[in-house]
């Protein structure tokens, strides 16, 4: 499971020694999460905020406002600009 990890690059070992044996820590070369990586979400402009949750049906599991941009944030293409319209949220 770790060299997954290793081979994507998310994190990395290094060698010491522990109560005499020879072992490896393991370190996340993620960063912390900043609010600037969220500022241009979405939500955070979004008049329908109050009445969304997962329970409603104005909700983040069905928003494609909020899809796309988590899309875009991850590279990801699932979700095309051409199928993003502001009244499928
Ligand atoms: S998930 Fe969509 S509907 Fe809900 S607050 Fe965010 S942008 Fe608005």
């Amino acid at each position: 499971m770790a060299f997954k990890f290793l081979e994507r690059g998310s994190i990395e070992r290094v060698k010491e020694l522990y109560e005499g044996r020879w072992t490896y820590r393991l370190f996340s070369t993620r960063k912390p999460v900043t609010i600037d990586s969220i500022s241009d979400c979405p939500c955070m402009a979004c008049y329908d905020i109050d009445r969304c949750s997962t329970v409603s049906q104005v909700s983040p599991i069905l928003c494609k406002k909020l899809t796309y941009w988590i899309n875009l944030k991850t590279d990801n293409e699932h979700v095309s600009p051409d199928e993003f319209h502001e009244d499928n949220v």
